[in-house]
């Protein structure tokens, strides 16, 4: 079956068929973080939806080339440069690295290419110039070079692709703040700022004097730099829609380097944005997460990553604590499952992936990533599954045949194994436990027993011998 999903650009739920002539590659780019801060858990939202759309048309057998970009060069970060007193390199570099732990963390794939803006300065320059080279890009008083949406819709363009806007309330003379004082439409947008004593040493030379970029050419330049003028999907959250969309969209066919008739980006996918306690996050109200947060409060990535791709990404949601524990009871009943099916499959061969759950996880899937559907289809499967298993009723081959299908079907969402190595001291006492039993040492085999219990670990005796379990 095919794959279908949400397009913004037409509205409408739409049947994936990539540009590529032979129906196989497929060109990804996702806007990436800003690296002013630690990033929160509702930018990890995006980034794990970007993951899971990745990996689903992998396993639908798209080769897919996955493109995020870092942007290293934007306001708050030169304000925070500014604060620091550091160069911006060393600034970026800290919340960068810390930003692909947290990734890692989330078990996402690392895109194939993460561009950075500060090292795109040159394409980004050239991109301006054949704007400005085609009319659409004017210097203004202050130096900075605009977009002009009028000129772009004079020939031919059409600004608000993604979201229907009203001109009416952007026309001149609404200027808003002081920094748009220079432009000739409140709708304007800068491709390139004039430098000014507040950027510090964060500036780089152009045809039209110092400055820096503005950070919508920023991906235009870098996602057309490595994916070309047109490609297949750009994910992003709700939130980027407008501006920065629709501002990419204008600058990269404004400059028109895509073939004719072929758009800039033909499929644009957008998650929704989330609630933390059922508030917009806020460092005020207490409910501003980072993932390192969720860390040190004991939760770990697999759990946090369960728990955002349990709702659909186009229906925003609410992410609580108890949510999170809720994440972990779920995780244990697929574990504990999974645990016994691998235990009776142990020694088989290599099993063909069958299973009917296979098939209603795909057909969720197919329909704009329904999760929802998708999990259902899972637990559904677990609960009859447990209910075989407890009338001895799973053979080894069939065992094989459903870890098969798991693994096929975790390829796509993505939970890393889990990390259920109890710590060395508490595996010796387990050791003890065996060698008091076997001497028929009950009195300390049950006081081992009992003092693994309150650290947490249950003793499970197995045919195969004992083993830790968390509690
Ligand atoms: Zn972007």
């Amino acid at each position: 079956m095919a794959l279908k999903f949400f397009n913004t650009l037409s509205r409408s739920v739409e049947e994936f068929v990539p540009r590529d002539p032979q129906g196989r590659s497929a060109g990804l780019y996702c806007c990436g973080p800003t690296v002013h801060d630690f990033a929160h858990i509702g930018n990890f939202r995006t980034f794990v939806f970007a993951d899971l759309a990745r990996r689903y048309l992998e396993f639908k057998g798209f080769s897919v080339r996955h493109v995020m970009n870092i942007t290293d060069v934007e306001d708050k970060i030169i304000q925070r440069v500014r604060e620091n007193q550091t160069p911006l390199r060393d600034y970026t570099a800290k919340y960068e690295a810390a930003f692909f732990q947290d990734f890692q963390a989330l078990n996402c794939l690392r895109p194939h290419e993460t561009p950075r803006a500060s090292e795109h300065i040159a394409d980004i320059i050239s991109l301006i110039e054949k704007l400005a080279a085609r009319g659409l890009a004017y210097r203004a008083a202050d130096g900075s070079v605009y977009f002009s949406i009028e000129k772009y819709q004079g020939c031919g363009g059409h600004y608000g692709r993604l979201l229907k806007l009203n001109f009416e309330e952007m026309r001149p003379g609404q200027r808003v703040s002081s920094d748009e004082y220079a432009k000739e439409a409140a709708a304007d947008f800068a491709l390139w700022k004039a430098r000014v004593p507040e950027d510090g040493a964060v500036f780089w030379p152009s045809p039209w004097g110092e400055g820096r970029p503005g950070w919508h050419i920023e991906c235009s330049a870098m996602s057309m730099k490595s994916l070309g003028p047109s490609f297949d999907l750009h994910l992003g959250g709700e939130d980027l829609i407008f501006p920065h969309h629709e501002d990419e969209i204008a600058q990269s066919e404004g400059a028109g380097a895509q073939a004719a008739g072929e758009p800039f980006v033909k499929y644009w996918l957008h998650g929704a944005h989330l609630l933390v306690e059922g508030k917009k996050m806020s460092k005020s109200l207490g409910n501003y997460f980072t993932l390192r947060d969720l860390l040190a409060k004991g939760f770990t990535g697999r759990e946090v990553r369960y728990l955002l791709l349990t709702a659909h990404y186009r229906e925003s949601f609410n992410f609580t604590l108890e949510g999170l524990q809720g994440a972990r009871a779920a995780l244990a009943r697929i574990d504990e499952c999974l645990g016994k099916l691998a235990e009776i499959a142990a020694g088989s061969e290599e099993a063909p992936s069958t299973a009917d759950v296979l098939q209603s996880f795909t057909t969720a899937m197919d329909e704009d990533f329904n999760v929802a559907a998708a999990w259902g289809a899972i637990f559904e499967w677990v609960r009859e599954t447990n209910r075989q298993l407890a009338e001895n009723r799973i053979m080894p081959a069939p065992a094989a045949t459903l870890m098969t299908a798991w693994q096929k079907i975790n390829q796509v969402l993505g939970l890393p194994p889990k990390q259920e190595n109890a710590p060395e001291d508490l595996v010796r006492l387990l050791i003890e436990r065996e060698i008091a039993r076997k001497a028929k040492d009950f009195k300390r085999s049950d006081a081992i027993r009992d003092e693994l219990k309150a650290k947490g670990w249950a003793i499970e005796d197995t045919p195969k011998g004992s083993r830790l379990k968390r509690l």
